[in-house]
């Protein structure tokens, strides 16, 4: 067993590329983007993700790296400041508990780790045949091959899982909130700080760089009406919309926009499977068991998983066999970080449970606040924590 097809070069893709070369295995990565794809916020990568990253070598780098938040605060729809907090509870950061790294840099890290490996750039699966002595894959602009495994670790809107499996309908929980992240010059001089405003239903961080001319906003909302549209015009309408009464810079910001270069959309979905497998075909990350980003643990999930569905593959004779353990040991951890986007779906989904909290937040003393974010960094932490790994030697290879 040894040629294995990954589709998807982000962080499962990439982590687990790494990890079944290491044992033996030769994979090939497609990845539907024409290049590695760089966009996106910065991810928090915690707990066993952490000492995998270790065992990847790539500790040092990530850590060289990383954003290097020195404070972040809260104004209001004004810009005004609320309140200051320190960078560990405003984004349950803590020193050697966890690092944050631009989603884009940790690709890039991650693909520099993996060395030099087939990629397909710019296409996509478009057929997969389970044959008793290997898989039949056709894609869209490259002629059809034969691998030994097929592993989808494309997103939360997975071909992979669609073409084997079915309907993302029937996997995935909406909460009916939506996320868009995308650069803007830096107008506002943000300087390694972070600013959030919090209003009902809608919720914004904006993020700079001292060295870097752009910043970056994230946008999170939620729409009464789900939304589907894939199509970046339409979907920055919709953002338009949602923030039609917006003050301070952000109109400015929004007019950044539809220029921006890396324009990202998404719905914060989940996706719940009662299989990650079928025959030669395997899923990891957002593809087979996304938590959202209000979980703030999809990225390190993703390098979880996919460590250990190498690992259990390089120790396993049988790919079955090594797809049901891979299986049974890491869902207990996913639940639990799954778990920890509910509260956050509840507060941003517009319901009258999120209107009243929305107003006793605002009442509650800071102290009691404090209380509330600490508990959430205990929580978070214990779910990135709630996983053996195991020391993967690649016997089998
Ligand atoms: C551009 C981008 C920006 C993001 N920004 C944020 C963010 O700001 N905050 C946050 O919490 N999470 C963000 N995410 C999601 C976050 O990266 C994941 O939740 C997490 O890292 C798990 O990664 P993953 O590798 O499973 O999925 P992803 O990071 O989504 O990677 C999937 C990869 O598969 C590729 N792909 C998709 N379809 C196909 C196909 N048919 N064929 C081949 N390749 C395909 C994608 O282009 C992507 O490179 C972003 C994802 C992307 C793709």
């Amino acid at each position: 067993m040894k040629k294995v097809l990954i589709s998807g070069a982000g962080v499962a893709g990439l982590t687990l590329a790494y990890w079944l070369k290491k044992f033996g295995f030769v994979p090939t990565i497609v990845e539907k983007h024409p290049s590695l794809r760089t966009g996106g916020y910065k991810v928090d990568l915690r707990g066993v993700a952490l000492e995998i990253l270790k065992r990847m070598d790539l500790h040092p780098a990530i850590v060289e790296a990383r954003t290097k938040i020195k404070y972040a605060v809260c104004v209001d729809s004004k810009g005004n400041q609320v309140s200051e907090m320190t960078p560990d509870l405003l984004g349950t950061r803590l020193e050697g508990v966890d690092l944050e790294i631009m989603r884009g840099t940790l690709c890039v890290l991650m693909k520099e780790a993996v060395g030099d490996s087939e990629y397909i750039f710019g296409d996509t699966i478009t057929s997969i045949a389970d044959k008793s002595d290997g898989i039949f894959v056709e894609f869209e602009n490259h002629p059809a091959r034969t691998f030994d495994l097929v592993i989808g670790a494309d997103g939360l809107h997975s071909t992979v899982r669609k073409l084997v499996f079915g309907d993302e309908g029937q996997f995935s929980q909406e909460f009916g909130v939506y996320i868009s992240v995308f650069s803007f010059q830096n107008f506002i001089n943000l300087s390694d700080c972070e600013i959030e405003q919090h209003s009902l239903r809608k919720f914004v961080n904006l993020y700079g760089d001292c060295n870097d001319v752009n910043a970056k906003a994230a946008l999170a909302f939620s729409l009464p009406q789900p939304f589907s549209f894939r199509d970046p015009q339409e979907q920055q309408n919709c953002i338009l919309e949602a923030f039609k009464d917006a003050t301070w810079e952000l109109p400015r910001i929004l007019a950044e926009m539809k220029n921006s270069s890396d324009f990202f959309f998404d719905s914060m979905a989940q996706i719940h499977m009662p299989r990650w497998s079928q025959g030669r075909v395997a899923l990891v990350g957002d593809a087979a068991y996304s938590a959202s980003p209000m979980s703030g643990q999809g990225t390190s999930m993703a390098i979880a998983g996919a460590y250990m569905l190498a690992g259990e593959l390089a120790e396993t004779r049988d790919y079955l066999e090594a797809f049901t353990r891979y299986e049974t040991e890491l869902r207990p951890f996913v639940k639990k970080n799954q778990d920890l986007a509910l509260m956050s779906a509840r507060i941003m989904s517009g319901s009258l449970y999120s209107i009243v909290l929305h107003r006793l937040v605002a009442l509650l003393p800071r102290r009691i606040i404090r209380y509330f974010q600490e508990k959430a960094l205990v929580e978070t932490t214990a779910a990135a924590n709630a996983l053996t790994l195991k020391d993967y030697h690649g016997k089998n290879r």
